[in-house]
């Protein structure tokens, strides 16, 4: 049986980048991906500035911008009783887009079959042994073998879950996702909507079509489906894609030849719109780790500096994301910040902060 250098689980943008970046290394790289692509995800969409400097070392800036996609040029940060601030986007090169997720993520694992990586889809890992080497066993009863490991299986992780470190389930909250007709001049804009049962997002994705997510609790996410109905005109019998938990406790991403990349690893709040850029990051970095452990590089100092590296992708953002943590479970509160008297320079440094590049 063919023994891969590295075995990638999930194909989302964490395990699609980091099987990209092993396969450009050189390296056997295996993707096993549950689902048939292209899919949809719960997600709102947006892509995070930050996400350009990697997007352009993976070759895929200019393919990303050919797909059909909305520019986001401002974000509206809307109070419970309809006051708003609003904020603007970078332009320019640096501009957030929203494209949809069975586009983008397709577009992300068919780079890493370009560049080489062998991809599983419609199989999903069910078992794991370690001896010498890692032995995967999937659904479909096949069993595949590599060196190094990654957990890219988002935030319920399989991966993690079948190694005993996937933190217990906390109470938590639940998010819905549609994309529905884009109402009449509805704007390049992000709308982030304090609602008294819990918040929505709301992005253009394209011509035609709006982004919607709705975040609540278990007890308040049907009143807000209700809201969304009468505000947005939507059927009753509209499909909504669901996902939960909305945060949990992070994994440890680096033990001995196994990683943990992107949701996997941790789960931040989707208030800010980070998410694809952390998963986008980190698989860059564990391909550069693994690139070094294989060539017979020192593995405790790789990991270590893996280690490093991902804990300094959330520095000096983890704080904004904690303070939108905050603001998102108390709405009230957050609904009288943004109707507080010169709150528009906080709310403009905040978002500067989070949509600026930094690798
Ligand atoms: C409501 C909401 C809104 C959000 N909005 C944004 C936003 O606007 N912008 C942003 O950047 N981020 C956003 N996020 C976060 C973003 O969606 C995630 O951070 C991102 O998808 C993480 O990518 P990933 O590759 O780590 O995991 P995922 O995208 O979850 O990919 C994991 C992959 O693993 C596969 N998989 C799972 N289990 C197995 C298995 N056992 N075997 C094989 N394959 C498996 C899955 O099918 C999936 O394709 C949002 C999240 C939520 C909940």
């Amino acid at each position: 049986m063919e023994i891969f250098d590295v075995a990638i689980v999930g194909g989302g943008p964490a395990g699609s980048s980091c099987a990209a970046f092993c396969a450009s290394a050189g390296l056997e790289t295996l993707v096993l991906e549950r689902a048939r692509f292209p899919r949809e995800k719960v997600c709102g969409d947006c892509l995070n500035p930050s996400c350009w400097p990697v997007l352009a070392r993976l070759g895929l800036a200019q393919r990303v911008w050919g797909l059909p996609h909305s520019k986001l040029t401002s974000i509206d940060f809307m109070a419970i009783n309809g006051r708003k601030v609003s904020v603007n986007l970078p332009t320019g090169n640096d501009s957030e887009l929203s494209v949809k997720r069975s586009l983008f993520d397709d577009l992300l694992l068919k780079r890493a079959c370009e560049l080489g990586a062998h991809v599983r889809e419609g199989t999903t890992a069910t078992a794991l042994v370690h001896d010498q080497d890692w032995k995967i066993e999937t659904a479909s009863r096949e069993t595949f073998r590599a060196r190094i490991l990654i957990g890219a299986d988002g935030r319920n992780s399989t991966v993690a879950r079948l190694r005993n470190l996937l933190p217990r389930p906390a109470r938590e909250r639940v998010a819905l996702q549609a994309h529905i007709p884009l109402p009449l001049n509805f704007d390049e804009r992000v709308v982030l909507q304090f609602l008294r049962e819990g918040y929505s997002g709301q992005a253009p994705v394209n011509e035609n079509e709006l982004n919607l997510c709705l975040v609540g609790k278990p007890s308040t996410i049907s009143r807000l489906r209700q809201w969304a109905q009468r505000q947005f005109e939507i059927p009753a019998n509209q499909r909504w894609r669901t996902i939960t938990p909305l945060t949990r406790s992070p994994v440890l991403c680096a033990h001995e030849n196994l990683l943990f990349i992107g949701d996997a690893a941790r789960v931040v709040e989707p208030f800010t719109g980070e998410g694809i850029y952390y998963a986008i990051r980190s698989g860059e970095l564990a391909a550069s780790a693994i690139a070094k452990i294989i060539k017979g590089k020192d593995r405790q100092l790789a990991l270590r500096e893996f280690g490093r590296a991902s804990a300094e992708i959330y520095r000096g953002r983890l704080w904004i994301n904690r303070l939108a943590r905050a603001a998102v479970l108390s709405p009230r509160l957050a609904s009288f910040l943004i109707q507080a008297t010169r709150v528009e320079p906080i709310f403009h440094s905040l978002t500067t902060k989070i949509a600026t590049p930094k690798f």
